[in-house]
C-alpha cells in the first residue's frame, strides 16, 4: 500500500525521538539562596556537569554581592553613599554609571515618575526601619527640595549633582541591574538554563531543565494576586526574559486604615496610588525594574503610554480598582488556563 509509506515514516522518524529523548541522560539542578540587596536572592541552573554549575552559580552570587556593595545605600562605602555625602558628585564604578545612565534615562521619559534623587524622601518615610512612619508636611516638603530628572548628570564615570543635600537612591533599579549582572556570569559559564529571582525581579534563560519530575520545558511563572495572598492572577510562559513586579503589598503599613507603601510619587512625596500592582516582561531586568516602578508611580494610562516607547517590554497593570490593563504586546505571553 504505497499511499501508508509516509505514514509510516512518519511514525519511525516519531518513535525514533522519542526513544532518542528517553536515552539522554537527566540534567542536574542546583537551586542555591542568599539573604543580599534587602531580599532573597534565588538562583536556579540546569544542566550537565555538577561541578560547572557549582562554579557559575558561585560566581553568579559574587558577582551580586560585588554590585550590592556599589549601590547599596546602607553600605557606607558604596558608590550611592559617597554620592549622596559629597556635594557636586564624583567618580563612580563603570556598572554604577551604567545603573544611572538607565536610570536617568526612565526618569526623563516618564517625566520624573522615576526619579533616582528621592534618597532623603525614603529615610524620612523609614521602610527600612521597625516603625515606619507617615512624615509630616513640612518634612515632606524639605524631603522633596531640589529633587527629579535634571538634578542628576553623567559624563562617562562621573555624576554631577545639582545640589548638595541631593541623596541617590537606586532602590527601584538596582537589584534588576544585578540580576542582569548574575544571568550575563552564568552565560559566560557555558550555563544556557537558568533562573534567577531576587524578590520578585526575575530573569528566566533559555529553557528549564531536562528533569523526569518536570517534562515541560517552559519557565511558566504565576503572578502574586496583589490582594489575594497565595493566589496566583495570572500565569506567564517566557523565555530569555525578565518578568519583574512592583506591588503595594510588598512593603507598608497601615495607620488609621490607611496603607503606605514604598513606591513614592515624587510629585506629592506619598505613596502612588494609581496601582495595586504592574508587571513588566521585557529583555532586560534593570529595564524591567526601572519601568514597573515607573508605571507604578504614573498608573494605568500614562503607565500604558511610557512603555509604548519601550518596544522591548509589555506590561500588566492591576489598577487600584483591581481592573486590569495590558500592553498590545501582553497576550503573547499569556497562558490561557
Ligand atoms: P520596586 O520594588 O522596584 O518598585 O522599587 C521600590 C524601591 O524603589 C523603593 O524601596 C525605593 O528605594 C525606590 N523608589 C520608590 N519610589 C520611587 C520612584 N518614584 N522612582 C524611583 N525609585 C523609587
Ligand atoms: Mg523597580
Amino acid at each position: 500500500m504505497p499511499w501508508n509509506r509516509p505514514l509510516i515514516i512518519g511514525l519511525l522518524v516519531v518513535l525514533l525521538a522519542l526513544t532518542w529523548w528517553r536515552l539522554q541522560p537527566e540534567d542536574e539542578e542546583i537551586r542555591r539562596s542568599q539573604l543580599m540587596m534587602g531580599t532573597v536572592v534565588e538562583i536556579m541552573a540546569g544542566g550537565q556537569g555538577f561541578d560547572k554549575l557549582d562554579a557559575a552559580v558561585d560566581a553568579a552570587f559574587a558577582e551580586m554581592a560585588r554590585l550590592d556593595k556599589l549601590l547599596s545605600s546602607h553600605n557606607p562605602d558604596s558608590d550611592v553613599s559617597r554620592l549622596s555625602q559629597s556635594d557636586h558628585g564624583g567618580d563612580v564604578a563603570a556598572a554604577t554609571a551604567e545603573v544611572i545612565a538607565l536610570g536617568l534615562e526612565v526618569a526623563q521619559r516618564s517625566d520624573g515618575a522615576f526619579d533616582l534623587t528621592l534618597g532623603r524622601l525614603k529615610s524620612l518615610w523609614g521602610f527600612d526601619q521597625e516603625t515606619p512612619t507617615v512624615p509630616n508636611r513640612d518634612a515632606l516638603a524639605t524631603a522633596l527640595a531640589g529633587i527629579g530628572p535634571e538634578a542628576l548628570s553623567l559624563e562617562g564615570q562621573q555624576v554631577n549633582k545639582r545640589a548638595p543635600q541631593l541623596q541617590v537612591d537606586l532602590g527601584g533599579i538596582a537589584k534588576g541591574y544585578a540580576v542582569d549582572r548574575a544571568i550575563a556570569v552564568l552565560k559566560q559559564y557555558g550555563v544556557t538554563s537558568a533562573a534567577v529571582n531576587a524578590g520578585g525581579d526575575m530573569y528566566l534563560l533559555g529553557q528549564r531543565s531536562r528533569r523526569a519530575k518536570h517534562p515541560e520545558r517552559f519557565w511558566r511563572i504565576g503572578l502574586q494576586h496583589p490582594r489575594q495572598k497565595d493566589a496566583v492572577l495570572e500565569t506567564v510562559q517566557v523565555r530569555d526574559r525578565a518578568v519583574v513586579t512592583s506591588g503595594d503589598y510588598e512593603r507598608f503599613f497601615e495607620q488609621d486604615g490607611i496603607r503606605y507603601h514604598h513606591i513614592f510619587d515624587p510629585q506629592s512625596g506619598l505613596p502612588a496610588r494609581g496601582c495595586q500592582s504592574v508587571t513588566i516582561i521585557a529583555d532586560s531586568v534593570a529595564l524591567g525594574d526601572a519601568l514597573a516602578t515607573a508605571v507604578f508611580v504614573l498608573g494605568p494610562q500614562a503607565g500604558l503610554l511610557l512603555l509604548t516607547q519601550y518596544p522591548q517590554a509589555e506590561g500588566l497593570i492591576v489598577a487600584t480598582d483591581g481592573s486590569l490593563h495590558t500592553s498590545p504586546g501582553w497576550a503573547a505571553y499569556q497562558v490561557t488556563p
